[in-house]
């Protein structure tokens, strides 16, 4: 039988596994996605290559890992061949609509093989970060305020007692009223995305075609839909409430112990974000059901990266740690004609993704592309023993500004039971079973598992040999020379810090 034609690409930001419906949570999150899941492939253990968004999007677009030109590469090297590259050479019409995420613009080569290529970036081009950038946050103190603070700290007690009360001053008085849930979002949500890509599909329709959203509505500051809050049973957090959540979480002074008392709520404000994502997945699937153009395309749902709500103490989603909360999203493959087989439950490295969508519509990948297709794999349910690899710079909140980007890598190496990560700022390694610890709050002992750790290790290095040996010295300039001129660009201008 003749393979799809055309693919969509749904890209969630901060969208981890265990809150999606069809991977086991238990609030109805994603109802369609659920009931889609029921002729899919779903894929459940996917595991990104590197995270937040920066460090992900890399091997999803271009099948290579993030850190494959060194560190101070960000982003795709100019003339990377990418899934929309490949495809658009292919004859398809390619367009992708993004919500406003600053590091998937035209600056870092996302627009790459894109007839249309909209971000939603266009009136706050530099607008930044993706990254709370928690552990470095300088408060919104004026100096007299900074002084005082600091005059009460040397108090002990009396210092947070400061802290709260400035807080609570800044969120009653001067903080003008929250209007409403539509004002404070920072970025367009999936309606908006949806309406665009949906006028852009019935200009192409007679062509096959390449469709890429990106959806930031659960990516914080958490100010879902109302609509969705209905939807999920939580219509009592008004705006003004979810203004002071938003602050609250988001408060540099105070430890995990306090942040934990609002964290309920603040998870049932990322979560309508999730469920206002799946209605809207829904719509998207009606024009493409309505157009008869549904029964010849491949659709695809996953996320860059997770989001952690205090998991390991952390908040949002910095490269500093690798663990679950962070790597592991979800991946539906829902592919016309594919029979649903047994579930696969080795780790799929994203490495291997556009190489296996493409072979999914039956197109052969480039030479440059890393990783190797799994779709005969995982239409038939099969297993295979090869751990994932994800990698990020520690600490890297802000890759606008060069010198963040050069700090010292962090490395995990994730099988299906185990799980190593390498830190090489302090040198140390802990290696997790996450059978016994799916949290992992336990890294085994130094001589439990040798024989895993060294196996591990052993790939974890072989990984950074390959990065170095298969490096294209040719792309790695041609992406540093756009960095240099973006920099003088900007040298006279205001860099966002
Ligand atoms: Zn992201």
């Amino acid at each position: 039988m003749a393979a799809a034609k055309s693919l969509v690409l749904v890209t969630v930001d901060c969208l981890r596994a265990d809150h999606v419906g069809f991977l086991g949570y238990a609030r109805p999150t994603t109802p369609f996605l659920d009931s889609l899941a029921g002729e899919s492939i779903v894929v459940q253990n996917a595991i990104v290559a590197g995270a937040p968004t920066y460090y992900s999007f890399p091997a999803m677009m271009a099948s290579r890992f993030p850190l494959a030109f060194g560190r101070d590469v960000i982003g795709l090297a100019p003339g990377e061949s990418t899934l929309a590259s490949v495809l658009n050479e292919s004859g398809y019409a390619t367009g992708a609509f993004l919500a406003g995420n600053p590091y998937l613009s035209r600056r870092f080569g996302y627009d790459t093989g894109f007839e249309v290529f909209r971000d939603f970036l266009e009136s706050s081009v530099d607008r930044v970060p993706d990254v709370e950038d928690v552990s470095q946050k300088v408060t919104r103190r004026g100096r007299l305020n900074t002084a005082l603070a600091a005059a009460s700290h040397k108090l002990g007690p009396i210092g947070s007692f400061y802290d709260e009360v400035y807080f609570q001053y800044c969120q009653r008085l001067a903080s003008p009223p929250a209007e409403s849930f539509d004002a404070l979002r920072s970025f367009p949500s999936a309606d908006v995305i949806v309406k665009e890509a949906g006028a852009w599909l019935a200009e192409n329709i007679g062509r096959p075609f390449f469709l890429w959203l990106h959806f930031m509505d659960p990516h914080s500051p958490y100010y879902p839909k109302e609509e969705a809050l209905r939807l999920m049973g939580n219509a009592g957090l008004d705006a003004s409430r979810a203004s002071y959540l938003n602050s609250y979480w988001n408060r540099g002074d105070i430890g995990a112990n306090r942040l934990q008392r609002h964290r309920e709520a603040v998870i049932a404000l990322y979560d309508a974000g999730v469920r206002w994502v799946d209605s809207q997945i829904a719509v998207l699937v009606d024009t493409l059901r309505g157009s008869r153009l549904w029964e010849d395309t491949a659709f695809v749902v996953t996320a860059d990266h997770g989001e952690e709500f205090l998991d390991h103490g952390g908040r949002y989603h910095p490269p500093t740690k690798l663990s679950e909360e962070l790597i592991h999203v979800p991946l539906l493959l829902r592919v016309p004609r594919t029979a649903k087989a047994a579930q696969s439950r080795s780790p799929f490295s994203f490495l291997h993704l556009a190489p296996t969508l493409l072979d999914a519509i039956n197109i052969a990948s480039p030479g440059s592309f890393r990783g190797h297709s799994h779709w005969t794999k995982l239409q038939k349910g099969q297993d295979w023993e090869e751990p994932a690899i994800v990698e990020c710079i520690r600490g890297c909140t802000n890759p606008f500004r060069g010198d963040y980007r050069m700090g010292a890598r962090v490395l995990g190496v994730r099988g299906g039971r185990y799980k190593l990560e390498f830190d090489f700022s302090s040198s140390t390694e802990s290696l997790f079973d996450l059978q016994t610890d799916p949290g992992e709050v336990r890294p085994l002992d130094s001589n439990e598992q040798k024989p895993v750790r060294k196996l591990f290790l052993e790939r974890a290095r072989r990984h950074l040999v390959e990065s170095v040996q298969s490096r294209d010295e040719g792309r790695r300039l041609d992406a540093r020379l756009r960095e240099l001129q973006l920099e003088w660009a900007h040298s006279n201008t205001k860099i966002p810090a």
